[in-house]
């Protein structure tokens, strides 16, 4: 029997003193009393629990797995399940929370919440992983449902996770239950749009903020770290609407190509290839390192956390940088890049397209009825829209950057709902 040791973070900044840190600024500006302060806080809920599994080979190998609820003041609480070697508590902690200010920066009734299970799912057949799922979702089963806490997709999972774990949720409720998680197979419930949703809320925001920088699509350059979901189709819309993307990277390296990428053809490469650009000749490997020294007008991180820190923050040459990934830049690096003028629209805002189109599966579940993609992508732009236009104005009010006033935002929306829930608001009839 072996236990699976949580592997250590790839930069030492820990994400949860990033979120603090951003946290307690955005909290300075708005001057939030203290107990409030105290309660956005703390995760509300934190469990870990033990999940001992069946290899293969016979063994029986022990997973660490983890969900952290972060808030449930603006509804129930949803987040992301993530299958990684570094998964720990405070990442999960950190995770949650900016759940939490994700759905309050485009204005959708959900808390925060996030799990995720300390494995290599890339070195596990899909007979562990549905065990893994499976045995999770059982020790799951009390914090989970569709109006407390409700998974989705993250790094290392997608649909095949999510059907597993509707399936076994179901079971042991008795009944179909389709809204208690999203992400899932479009024959189980899931929303048409959904993919494609992150990265699309990506491409929106990054045509967003080059609206009001002054950069032409048209003549823009782009790289994107990470070529999984996010990044691949951040690439794909960005591309379509007109962008040079020059530079892709996936964990097997970056591959460079001044002419322009073939996103498409990187992308059904990946697909034949088990999700990996390894060997993929449509560029030439510049070392991983040389990725954010790179001279282009965008970069988009859509990999993991803190890969744009304090070591090479100041080698940064874009004009803007739109957030994919969830924290890919350490609170350390935001005051090198706002000193160098350097635009970041931030995870919570920039990736939000996936949380709010997991939304619209909810909804869409618990109606019994099914949107038109057409339906899903015209929404979801017009949220994500106004959500830029709303922290871009208070950035301007505030006179910070576009990420703290995105925590403003989130900040000022949840504190004023515990307010009212609390009874230390009420309305004055007039
Ligand atoms: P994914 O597993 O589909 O893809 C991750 C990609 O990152 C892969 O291409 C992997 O090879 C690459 N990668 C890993 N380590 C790397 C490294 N050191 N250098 C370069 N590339 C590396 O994951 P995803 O769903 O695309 O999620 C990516 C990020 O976006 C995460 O931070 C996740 O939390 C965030 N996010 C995802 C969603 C979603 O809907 N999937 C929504 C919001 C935020």
């Amino acid at each position: 029997m072996s236990y699976i040791e949580p592997a250590p973070i790839l930069d030492h900044a820990n994400p949860l003193d990033s979120m603090m840190e951003r946290f307690h600024k955005a909290a300075e500006h708005l001057g939030l009393d203290d107990d409030i302060y105290n309660v956005l806080k703390a995760p509300a809920r934190q469990v870990i629990v033990s999940l001992p599994i069946s290899m293969d080979n016979g063994d029986i190998k022990v997973f660490k797995g983890y969900r952290v609820i972060h808030s449930t003041i603006l509804g129930p609480s949803k987040g992301g399940l993530r299958y990684d070697p570094a998964v720990n508590l405070d990442e999960v902690t950190a995770l949650a929370s900016w759940m939490t200010w994700k759905c309050a920066v485009v204005d959708i009734p959900y808390g925060g919440a996030k799990g995720g299970i300390c494995c290599d799912p890339r070195n596990m057949s899909t007979g562990e992983l549905e065990r893994l799922t499976r045995s999770y979702t059982q020790s799951m089963y009390s914090v989970f449902g569709p109006d407390k806490d409700i998974p989705a997709p993250d790094v290392g999972t997608g649909p095949n996770q999510m059907a597993w774990l509707m399936d076994e949720y179901s079971r042991a409720h008795g009944g179909t239950v389709s809204a208690v998680v999203t992400g899932k197979p479009i024959v189980l419930g899931g929303s048409l749009g959904r993919v494609q949703a992150t990265g699309r809320g990506v491409m929106t925001t990054a045509l967003s903020a080059m609206a009001k920088l002054k950069i032409n699509p048209y003549k823009a350059t782009v790289a994107v770290q990470g070529f999984g979901n996010v990044g691949s189709w951040a690439a794909h819309l960005l591309k379509e609407r007109g962008c040079r993307i020059v530079a892709i990277s996936d964990i097997s390296g970056a591959y460079y190509n001044k002419k322009g990428i073939n996103i498409g053809k990187a992308m059904t490469y990946r697909n034949e290839n088990k999700g990996s650009l390894k060997g993929f000749d449509g560029g030439e490997i510049i070392p991983a390192d040389d990725f954010f020294k790179l001279e282009v007008d965008v970069i988009i991180p859509a990999a993991l956390e803190n890969v744009i820190n304090e070591k090479n923050a100041e080698n940064i040459k874009a004009k803007l940088i739109v957030e994919g990934a969830n924290g890919p830049t350490s609170h350390k690096a935001d005051d090198i890049l706002l000193n160098n003028g350097i635009v970041a629209v931030p995870d919570i805002l920039a990736n939000a397209g996936g949380v709010i189109v997991s939304y619209f599966e909810w909804v869409q579940n618990r109606l019994g009825f099914k949107w038109s993609e057409s339906r899903v992508n015209r929404r979801c732009d017009s949220i994500i829209k106004l959500g830029f236009n709303n922290v871009y104005k208070i950035s301007k009010e505030y006179k910070v950057s576009l990420r703290i006033a995105a925590y403003i935002s989130a900040i000022d929306k949840v504190a004023k709902t515990y307010k009212f829930r609390d009874g230390s608001f009420t309305f004055q009839k007039t």
